[in-house]
């Protein structure tokens, strides 16, 4: 009965600066009203009890890697991410223009993509767009097919999808400027990084967690210093990816304060693991920007806190297990792994329980920013009346450990850096416009659910 109206009671539910024990009214897909917690109910709504949790908006993931369409589906496609995604309590999937083929690059691609997910994802989407040399002619007709941004490489990135170099920055930064679109950065100095990696190579570096040095903090730091400055001289928004270093957090806790239109992203792992585990993960632990010191991670934490970081994402990226180990040479070897599925988990875990994090602060980094940065408020990132019922349960202490071969993903690792971690808190149930898409542990949304979410739409 799809127009069957919903209440969900019992809850503790995050607004945006309380959490408030009131029922929320669901119908067609958007919440209503907001209810007193023992308001009685008409007998044809469908009562949906929260005792015990946490009722949260569902996380927007503004970092995602779909490999679909094109010749690398089998590391993940947009069933089987968007399964894993509902999971992990995420309700809308922001993907990158990299790797599906063709990539995101002009309206065509974008088209095509919308397409495909849109026959099989079980969550909403978003997409990004690429700012790679060639796609700046292109870019104000992607914005006006509703994508939230362009996403381009300081650094190497695949031979399909150039680096955007210094000169090509400056015009795709102009170019978004004239119709305030957001440009999205992997921020490492390309040949700094690049030749680092070369070097430990050819040295035969046995210890992986060298990766750090390969790759040094000052890399990362060249190219945010350098987007701050091309964004300012432009006038162009930009969104720092992945951020992983104190020093960078520094900057754009300044940048800010000097009037920037800048926004910062971090991902869970940079805030749970050091370099030390890649010794013990190897390749499949292995990410850029890398993982850094022990004494990094835990100031990062501080910046989430003071609100310098805006945004979470995932960099959800799975490879096989075969691809990770198949140039015999941990420099060589592919970054990125899943993770969609516990991100969530991982905050709550890390953040909430170990580190006093807010609730409502979780909210705002996991959702309502990003809804914000990206044109998707108020629609998207809050539980207010005419939002989208995208809603999620935590039961705040359940205890769990976390297992690659449960996943819905496609490739269902147990090698990657989440396996085997213990977790307190864990998401129960998802709703995506009132519809329960995933609850004790089972999957019960369908592929073709997940609908496009334009930009600005
Ligand atoms: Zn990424």
């Amino acid at each position: 009965m799809e127009n069957r109206k919903k209440v969900i009671r019992n809850g503790k539910v995050v607004f945006p600066d309380q959490i408030l024990e009131i029922s929320l009214l669901i119908a067609d897909g958007k919440i209503a009203a907001i209810l007193e917690k023992d308001a009685a109910w008409e007998r044809d709504w469908e009562v949906i009890d929260a005792s015990g949790k946490i009722v949260m908006p569902g996380m927007i993931d503004t970092h995602n890697h779909m490999s679909d369409p094109g010749p690398f589906r089998f590391r993940e496609d947009w069933y089987h991410g968007s399964c894993s995604a509902a999971s992990g309590g995420i309700t809308t999937i922001c993907d990158m223009p990299l790797p599906s083929e063709p990539a995101t690059v002009n309206p065509d691609s974008l088209r095509l993509k919308k397409q495909t997910a849109e026959a099989q994802s079980v969550v909403d989407f978003a997409l990004w767009g690429g700012l790679i040399p060639s796609s700046i002619p292109d870019m104000k007709k992607m914005h006006d097919l509703g994508c939230i941004g362009f996403k381009g490489f300081m650094c190497f990135a695949t031979e399909d999808y150039p680096r955007i170099s210094d000169g090509y920055l400056a015009d795709g930064m102009r170019e978004a400027a004239s119709f305030q679109g957001l440009i999205a950065l992997h921020a490492e100095n390309a040949e700094a990084a690049d030749l680092g990696c070369r070097h430990y190579s050819k040295m035969h570096c046995e210890d992986e967690a060298r990766f750090d040095d390969a790759r040094p903090w000052w890399t990362e730091y060249d190219a945010i210093q350098r987007s701050l400055l091309f964004a300012k001289m432009t006038g162009t928004r930009i969104e720092i990816c992945h951020t992983t270093i104190c020093q960078g957090m520094e900057l754009l806790k300044d940048a800010k304060k000097k009037g920037i239109s800048v926004y910062v992203e971090t991902c869970p792992h940079y805030l749970i693991f050091d370099h030390d585990i890649l010794r013990d993960k190897k390749s499949f632990a292995k990410c850029t920007p890398p993982f850094r010191s022990r004494d990094n991670v835990e100031k990062l934490w501080d910046y989430i806190k003071d609100g310098t970081v805006d945004v979470i994402g995932s960099d959800h990226g799975p490879f096989t297990d075969e691809e990770k180990l198949q140039q015999h040479d941990f420099w060589k070897e592919y970054c990125g792994f899943g993770c969609n599925d516990v991100v969530m988990a991982a905050m709550i875990s890390e953040g909430v329980h170990k580190r006093g994090l807010s609730w409502t602060r979780l909210a705002e980094l996991t959702s309502a920013n990003a809804a914000k940065m990206l044109g998707l408020f108020p629609r998207k990132g809050n539980l207010m009346p005419g939002a989208d019922a995208d809603i999620i349960f935590i039961d705040p202490d359940m205890r769990w450990t976390y297992d690659g071969s449960k996943s819905f993903s496609k490739t269902k690792s147990v090698n990657g850096p989440y396996q085997g971690m213990e977790l307190r808190g864990r998401v129960t149930d998802t709703f995506l416009r009132g519809e329960h898409i995933y609850g004790n542990g089972e999957l019960l949304g369908k592929a073709g659910l997940g609908k496009y979410i334009k930009a600005r739409g």
